[in-house]
């Protein structure tokens, strides 16, 4: 059981419970498959900025066939910004040109849009309309925010379970999402649960890449999550391959065919999500920062890329190795040295806090920051002359809550930071509150207050003076219909 949450250093989490109550949210969208038509695989928008927002559609009338049913051509698609949801009111409007070469996707960058505005968009080809997305901007650069309220999200294997949690996440009220990476799995498995992947074998080629991403797309709650917020995505390893890092495959592929994968899982992911950057090969510059008002930066950064191959453990705390790379780094230190919002956000991939093993059980991971902890702490450190810093952290399919320690090692020295772990939407399955290990793993990790094994998203609301965490967990998505409860709930006041 999470102990009780202890009183306060400098910035502390107040709160905790278990368990808050159940939302009455139910009827969740049910088809499995795309809706026919031109825009099978719905709308998105993203990277939101004070005058604009990136907004995506890609054409696939077949979307589990390699062309997606489109002709190898050029094909214009009208797009429309209004300020209603019936478009009496467009604002902006053009044609963008869907290419074959780019799977017929289009990612318009609006721009001349008021700042923290709702509007509404569509696509048009010919007599066919998309469905209708809402997206709001950001605020002015130093518009003083009151209020933010944003979901972050992570691994959705789709073998895994149905997106019942995007049905819930779309039903709220917020003005972002922020997804920190495994949007697809790359591998062939099958599941249990009628969801086996396709095509049903490790994937590699570019046309397998986009067949597997349309078929995550095929989920219409996650349809309804990209259509009702803009989207903040990266990616961690599973877009392209298990545990990558740098151009070291995991599973043994020579650095140019492993880079000549990612360079086809670059290119999908880029053509099925509302980004403003894209791929060069096998190069992506995608580590960006995203500002809203006054209140919070997120600097949202790539641990792939750039970092050092994993080692073993013996090896974990040697200097010089690193995660981030020096050139991102470099970047972090000034944005963080710079910044003047109120809370300072690292949107990251994998565990950052000390995750200690209990005894007779293991290793630390090899994976997360515990096998960089020079950087690790060289980051942590950075942090510790920020204000308000908060990690937020996706990877582990497990909830966590952890106090950021000036001194891990040391659970008396000062908290710098929390870092909140999301779970999974759907990898691993079912899950439950607590793992067998999860007593002697809290009793070694004094810095960690809350861990909970179910899926679900973290749905955060932040002011001038605080930052609430919503734990917000379901019952079972090995099945359609969960209802959503709120698990837990951490505040953190700031200073
Ligand atoms: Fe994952
Ligand atoms: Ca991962």
């Amino acid at each position: 059981m999470p102990p009780e949450p202890s009183s306060t250093r400098r910035r502390v989490l107040i709160g905790g419970t278990a368990a808050l109550g159940v939302a009455a949210l139910t009827g969740v969208a049910t088809p499995t498959e795309p809706r026919d038509g031109l825009f099978s695989l719905g709308v998105a928008s993203g990277d939101p900025w004070p005058d604009g927002v990136v907004l995506w559609t890609r054409l696939a009338p077949e979307p589990f066939a390699p062309d997606g049913g489109m002709p190898d051509r050029g094909v214009p698609v009208e797009w429309q910004v209004a300020a209603d949801d019936r478009f009496a009111t467009v604002v902006r409007s053009g044609v963008a040109v869907a290419q074959s070469s780019e799977a017929h996707s289009v990612h318009v960058e609006v721009s001349g849009l008021r700042p923290r505005a709702d509007y509404f968009y569509r696509f048009r080809v010919g007599g066919e309309l998309s469905a209708v997305g809402r997206t709001r901007t950001a605020p002015a650069p130093d518009a003083r925010v009151e209020r933010f309220a944003f979901a972050f999200a992570s691994c959705q294997r789709y073998t895994d379970g149905f997106y019942t949690a995007y049905g819930h996440l779309a039903r709220e009220d917020l003005d972002l999402v922020v997804f920190l990476g495994d949007y697809i799995y790359e591998g062939g498995s099958q599941g249990r649960i009628g969801r086996g992947h396709r095509p049903a074998r490790d994937v590699f080629s570019l046309a397998d890449y986009r067949i597997r991403f349309a078929q995550y797309k095929s989920d219409p709650d996650l349809r309804a999550a990209h259509a009702a917020f803009p989207w903040v995505a990266v990616y961690d390893d599973h877009e392209v391959e298990n545990n990558w890092a740098g151009d070291n495959s995991d599973s043994g592929m020579p650095p140019p065919a492993f880079r000549s994968r990612r360079a086809n899982a670059f290119q999908a992911y880029w053509e099925h999500l509302p980004l403003r950057t894209r791929p060069s090969g096998s190069a992506w510059r995608i580590h960006r920062r995203l500002a809203f008002g006054d209140l919070i930066d997120f600097q949202v950064l790539d641990t792939r890329q750039y970092r050092s191959d994993q080692v073993p453990e013996a090896q974990r705390e040697n200097p010089g190795r690193t995660m981030l790379g020096a050139e991102q780094k470099a970047w972090l230190f000034g944005n963080l040295a710079a910044g003047r919002a109120r809370w300072n956000v690292l949107a990251q991939q994998v565990f950052f806090s000390q995750l200690n093993p209990p005894p007779g059980a293991g290793t630390h991971s090899d994976d997360a920051w515990d096998n960089y902890a020079a950087e690790r702490n060289e980051v942590r450190d950075r942090l510790a002359s920020v204000r308000n810093p908060v990690v937020i952290t996706g990877d582990a399919h497990s909830s966590f809550v952890c106090d950021i320690k000036a001194d891990f090692d040391e659970p008396q020295s000062r908290t710098v930071g929390t870092e909140f772990v999301g779970t999974s939407i759907t990898s691993d399955g079912d899950g439950g509150d607590h793992a067998p290990g999860d007593e002697a793993l809290l009793g070694v990790n004094p810095h960690i207050r809350f861990v909970n094994r179910k899926r679900g998203y973290v749905s955060c609301t932040v002011t001038p003076d605080s930052w609430v965490a919503v734990y917000r967990t379901l019952d079972f998505v090995s099945r359609l219909g969960s209802p959503v409860c709120d698990q837990a709930r951490f505040e953190i006041g700031a200073v």
